[in-house]
């Protein structure tokens, strides 16, 4: 038995969707154990191409039993779109590959609102959300002011709780923001709309995952986002409200007890970075617009373009470190392959010192990059499958960024189909 986690090392959209789509075949069980429907994993299969938000990426294999965990933020509305998009497209989703935990607690129609409305009152200090009333749900959570799952196999006492909510929640939306209330006919259209459709697959997944567990199953924990942007290690405030680390995959899995023999950490090339907050080794003009273009480095859920930026050394190793990761894959390599010299972010420079350590959260904005160039391959490795067979700037390059990050890599993804994989 073997259970591994696969997390981002970086800000995220390192291709976490498409290594766990590939490694889930080795795999019985897939949890989501934190975040929510503002993910885009995009994975692409003989099934066709896929940008998932909420489902595991593991939904695609046979045999496969997906997960999300009491960690998600489970918005009935969105997963059941995503859900029907997904069967529309072919792939079977039923109470035998697809659990939703009873504990899982809801995000509920109004945080979407309050997202929306605070980001509007900041203005151009907002925090560059998705919008998908992430933030506004995790806080209800710690307040415990949401509904868990399985309450709604109790439908009295799940209006009663709703209402209460509604009533508390009403305050605020009225008072502070001056928006419109909601009323119970919404929340019971909300009820009837989407809660019911996911209900059939709601259970106790804790239990399952322990009988899994005993039986030896292999598991497989799916993070969202990456290191940077985890809510106690990143880059704060411009956190996701969830931990994206790997040591709270058994906890926002439900299986608090559960150990992590493997931790992929999945780096990119380069860098990217979607929204607002400091992103030391960002590109601007010409040059990012080029690195944007190769690498189609536009958000799966918003369509935003992302920032982009040579490999963050400094911050990577930090993402490494924070994670535990016992491996490393390195993915889009062949988007790099355009270049004549490869940049890389080796060093921050930090009041005129030169800087090993990722800085405090408010540091960072004066950090400033450190480049240096390697030496371009300029040649499409994308049917390349054998390390040896790389071009030596392409060894070279990887083998510089693992002895860098002080981790092996392992995997090398050179394409964004399931087979693009070099297994070093
Ligand atoms: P995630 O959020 O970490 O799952 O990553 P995203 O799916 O948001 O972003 C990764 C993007 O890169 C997706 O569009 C993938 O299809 C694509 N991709 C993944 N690996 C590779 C690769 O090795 N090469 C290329 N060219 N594209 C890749
Ligand atoms: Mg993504």
């Amino acid at each position: 038995m073997a259970n591994c986690a696969i997390v981002g090392i970086n800000w995220g959209d390192e291709g976490k969707g498409r290594m766990v789509d590939l490694l889930t075949e080795n795999y019985d069980v897939v949890v989501r154990y934190q975040g929510g429907g503002n993910a885009g994993h995009t994975v692409i299969n003989e099934l066709g191409e896929f940008a998932l938000h909420l489902l595991p990426s593991g939904i695609f294999r046979k045999n496969v039993v997906n997960i999300l965990g009491n960690g998600v933020a489970l918005d009935p509305e969105n997963l059941w779109i995503e859900m029907e998009d997904i069967m529309n497209k072919g792939v079977s989703l039923t109470p035998e590959n697809l659990m939703i935990s009873n504990r899982a607690s809801l995000l509920l129609p109004w945080h979407r609102d309050c997202d929306a409305l605070e980001e509007n009152r900041l203005k151009d200090k907002k925090y560059g959300s998705t919008k998908q009333g992430i933030a506004p749900f995790y806080s209800d959570k710690y307040q415990k002011k949401t509904i868990l799952a399985g309450e709604l196999f109790y439908p009295e006492k799940l209006r009663a709780h709703l209402t209460d909510l509604m009533e508390w929640k009403n305050l605020t939306l009225t008072k502070i923001y001056g928006a419109e209330p909601y009323t119970m006919e919404m929340l019971d259209a909300w009820l009837n709309d989407y809660c019911e459709k996911i209900k059939p697959y709601i259970a106790d997944t804790s239990s399952y995952l322990r009988k899994a567990q005993a039986e030896g199953k292999n598991i497989l924990f799916e993070a969202q986002l990456g290191s940077l942007r985890d809510l106690d290690f990143g880059i704060y405030p411009y956190t996701t409200s969830s931990n994206t680390i790997a040591a709270y995959a058994p906890i926002g899995s439900g299986l608090p007890n559960a150990q992590i023999h493997d931790v992929i950490g999945v780096v990119k090339a380069y860098s990217t970075c979607v929204g607002e907050g400091p992103f030391v080794c960002e590109m601007f003009g010409e040059e990012a617009e080029q690195l944007r273009q190769y690498g189609a480095e536009y958000g799966a859920k918003t369509g935003r373009p992302r920032r982009v930026g040579p490999i963050d050394i400094v911050a990577t190793r930090y993402g490494v470190q924070v994670q535990g990761a016992t491996a490393i894959a390195l993915t889009k390599l062949d988007v790099l392959s355009y270049m004549d010299k490869i940049p890389v972010c080796t060093h921050y420079l930090l009041n005129h010192e030169q800087i090993d350590e990722f800085p405090f959260p408010l540091a960072l904005e004066d950090a400033e990059p450190v480049v240096e160039y390697f030496d371009g391959w300029k040649c499409d490795i994308s049917q390349v499958r054998r390390f040896e067979d790389l071009p030596k700037e392409a060894q070279q390059y990887i083998l510089y960024i693992e002895k860098a990050i002080g981790c092996p890599i392992t995997y090398i993804s050179v394409g964004a189909d399931r087979d693009s994989i070099i297994r070093k």
